[in-house]
């Protein structure tokens, strides 16, 4: 069974990713392409997409509740990587929740985990 967040993508297109301007330079380590973001203040960049009434990561990539992934996976910002889906790790996640809420989808239950490949991983 495949991981339910590659049927999902709604966190991606509801909340507003902003994190440190330093994840998008190179030479402080950072891997977020630069090109994908945008200045939310002096501080913090946000992924381009997400200021948005209707938010949609640029990085998102398929049909929310249907096919979706992150373009960028093993180069998403931090903020990205701490959303854990709601019992992946045998917990609730508000996060997630209201994501999928938001798009008409139902939370996860701890039942989406079984025989999923590499759950429970961080
Ligand atoms: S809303 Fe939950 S299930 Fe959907 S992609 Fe985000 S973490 Fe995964
Ligand atoms: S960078 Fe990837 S994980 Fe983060 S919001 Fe965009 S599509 Fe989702």
């Amino acid at each position: 069974m495949s991981h339910p967040c590659l049927s999902c993508g709604a966190c991606c297109a509801y909340f507003r990713i902003a994190f440190h301007w330093s994840e998008t330079d190179p030479a402080l380590g950072g891997t977020v392409p630069a090109e994908l973001t945008e200045k939310l203040d002096p501080h913090r960049v946000v992924m381009r997409g997400t200021q948005s009434k209707t938010p949609r990561c640029v990085a998102l990539v398929g049909e929310i509740g249907k096919a979706a992934h992150c373009g960028i996976h093993p180069i998403k910002p931090s903020v990205c990587r701490e959303v854990e889906p709601s019992w992946e790790f045998g917990r609730h996640s508000p996060q997630c929740d209201k994501g999928r809420i938001a798009h008409g989808l139902r939370p996860l239950t701890p039942e989406d985990w079984a025989g999923v490949d590499g759950a429970g991983q961080a």
